[in-house]
């Protein structure tokens, strides 16, 4: 299971920067970079009304992954141990992004995730 913090508050699953759901699909087979990569799980919080009662933040969660070109996909699924996803004030899916590694020094060569 990979840690998340997601800064997209505009999401319905948003809670306290962190996710809600159990799982979340990143979504990006062509990526290159991050900004080619989005959160497919990703719901609007119209008006920013709902709030979620009944969920608590979930600090670790399953990444499923489609992104090819990453160093932390294994089959689908994200080996990562801490993301990122980014995209505060995002209206739709395509204005998140897995946006940062962490505490990995090695990715810093690359800045990003990719190979
Ligand atoms: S954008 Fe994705 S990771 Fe962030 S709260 Fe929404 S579903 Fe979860």
């Amino acid at each position: 299971m990979t840690k998340l913090d997601c800064t997209v508050t505009t999401c319905v699953h948003n809670a306290e920067k962190c996710c809600c759901k159990s799982g979340i699909l990143v979504e990006g087979a062509q990526a290159k970079n991050c900004c080619d990569t989005c959160c497919g799980s990703f719901e609007e919080n119209r008006g920013g009304l709902f709030k979620n009662l009944f969920k608590t933040p979930e600090s670790k969660l399953e990444v499923e992954c489609d992104v090819a070109n990453c160093l932390y996909n294994d089959d689908h699924q994200c080996r990562a141990e801490r993301i990122t996803i980014a995209g505060d004030g995002a209206m739709a899916v395509g204005q998140t992004e897995c946006a940062e590694k962490a505490d990995d020094s090695r990715l810093t060569v690359a800045g990003s995730f990719f190979t």
